[in-house]
């Protein structure tokens, strides 16, 4: 651990950690669809050592599909 964290505790910072973007044809063939691969992580990150931890965002219930 970083020496001032140490003293003066962390120095947490919001960071997003963006899913990467798989590019699929549709069904056609002939136009690019971006899809997200996973889900984006929300978490601190400390300006000083690096440190990181995760923060527990409150997400909404997701409207069922209407498929
Ligand atoms: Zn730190």
């Amino acid at each position: 651990m970083n020496f001032f964290c140490r003293i003066l505790g962390h120095t947490w910072t919001p960071v997003t950690d963006n899913p990467k973007i798989s590019w699929n044809t549709n069904d056609e063939g002939l136009v690019l669809t971006a899809r997200p691969a996973g889900e984006v992580r929300f978490y601190d990150e400390c300006l000083r050592c690096r440190e990181r931890r995760e923060v527990q965002v409150k997400r909404r219930v997701p409207a069922p599909s209407a498929k």
